[in-house]
């Protein structure tokens, strides 16, 4: 079959739900990934940051493959004999006392939307149906109806309807709003990803994120962080919150929990926040079955014995440092922090970041537009100085072409 033959099966069968780039990928090992005619590429997206390990990292793929012979799915209706050592190891490794495990990064969200909504009943004392909860303008959080009800993204939330309320939107990086949207005693909570990365990588000013947890703290609000892309190394730190030493309420994490192997998400708080939900009131049947629980093990080993965060803090400022330096009329702004980065590019005859993400894949890099003119940059954090530096090297060549 030729990439062509591939490309019209997805259309012909599949929902038209997503926009590809047109490569059919076919393998994948550490940073690179290879078609189906054998063409290698570098992956400047990390499947959207979930494979900040590396393609099929040896340790956790042994760990899959260990734990799939053995015993993959019991359901939460028994006790399994992986699920409470992934409990211990993840709680100490973030600094938690509980966690709630679910599988995608949307159903954490929800799950941590819950929960907030529980506390403020159970704890706060808000009125039962009266809970608010503060968004930020351009957030994104996913894909369900509840989701995309906290959503100001037309292509996201138009045509969903009706949906589901409860929710402030504010600007994000914005203080002054925070503050005023906090003035009403019925708020709960505040969800905030702590750099907007499907927004286009926009970073908050420095001290945006520690000045809102303590406005929260002032107003008994849980700051919530949605770290399902910033989060596990991936912006040099092991949390992006932890940037500015704030330690959130509650912390919702997906994508790389796994090493992009399978889909982890969790959600962690402590004792007087989580046990606001009871037995039966919240589950998912594969959340925290035992593949899940040893394959998350293995990836947060890999991230803390590679001193991932560490690597991606020192080449993602070479990579910012290097873009900056190159001149080029179509890089209007290039941002981000660790190896989350994105460049804004300026349309030139008629050419935009689709036609030079097409340019870029013709060289042998993967990464795709976010919105018109953005282009993400994230490769996997194992990433050496050499590779990071080769794959400049296409960057600027492919630039050059649209000179
Ligand atoms: N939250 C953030 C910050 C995300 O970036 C994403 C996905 O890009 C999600 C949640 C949703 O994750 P999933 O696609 O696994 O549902």
């Amino acid at each position: 079959m030729t990439a062509k033959d591939y490309i019209e099966r997805e259309n012909k069968y599949g929902a038209h739900n997503y926009h590809p780039l047109p490569v059919v990928l076919d393998k994948g090992e550490g940073v690179y990934v290879w078609d189906t005619d054998g063409k290698r590429y570098f992956d400047f997206l990390s499947a959207y940051s979930a494979v900040n390990q590396g393609h099929c990292h040896p340790k956790i793929i042994n760990a899959l493959v260990t734990q799939a012979k053995k015993l993959t799915l019991t359901s939460r209706a028994f006790y399994n004999s992986a699920l409470g050592e992934y409990e211990e190891f993840v709680t100490r490794y973030f600094g938690y006392d509980k966690v709630l495990p679910m599988n995608t990064g949307a159903e954490g969200d929800e799950t941590a939307l819950k929960l907030c909504r529980k506390w403020a009943y159970e704890k706060k004392g808000i009125p039962e149906n009266e809970a608010q909860i503060i968004v930020c303008e351009g957030n994104f959080h996913g894909r369900t109806i509840t989701v995309i009800s906290m959503s100001t993204d037309p292509d996201s939330y138009k045509g969903f309807g009706p949906y589901t309320p409860g929710f402030i939107k504010i600007p994000y990086n914005n203080i002054p709003a925070l503050e005023k949207a906090l003035e009403n005693p019925n708020v709960a909570g505040f969800l905030v990803e702590p750099i907007q990365g499907e927004a286009g990588v926009y970073v908050p000013d420095e001290g945006y994120i520690k000045k809102a947890y303590e406005l929260c703290r002032k107003k008994n609000v849980l700051f919530i962080a949605d770290e399902v892309q910033t989060g596990i190394g991936r912006t040099g730190k092991m949390l992006c919150c932890d940037h500015e030493g704030v330690r959130p309420d509650i912390l919702i994490l997906g994508k790389a929990l796994s090493g992009g192997v399978m889909p982890i998400s969790a959600v962690l708080a402590d004792d007087d926040i989580m046990l606001c939900i009871k037995p039966g009131e919240h589950g998912s049947t594969f959340g925290g079955n035992p593949l899940a629980a040893k394959v998350a093990i293995a990836a947060l080993e890999v991230i803390r014995d590679e001193k991932l965060p560490d690597n991606a803090a020192r080449l993602g400022e070479i990579f910012r440092q290097e873009l900056k330096a190159f001149r080029h009329d179509m890089v209007e702004i290039v941002r981000g922090k660790g190896l989350l980065n994105a460049i804004v590019i300026r349309p030139k005859n008629g050419k935009e970041a689709w036609d030079v993400c097409l340019a870029l894949k013709e060289n042998g890099l993967l990464a795709k537009p976010t919105h018109q003119h953005i282009i993400r940059f994230a490769p996997p954090l194992v990433i050496t100085e050499e590779q990071l530096r080769e794959a400049l090297d296409i960057i600027k060549k492919t630039l050059l072409q649209f000179s």
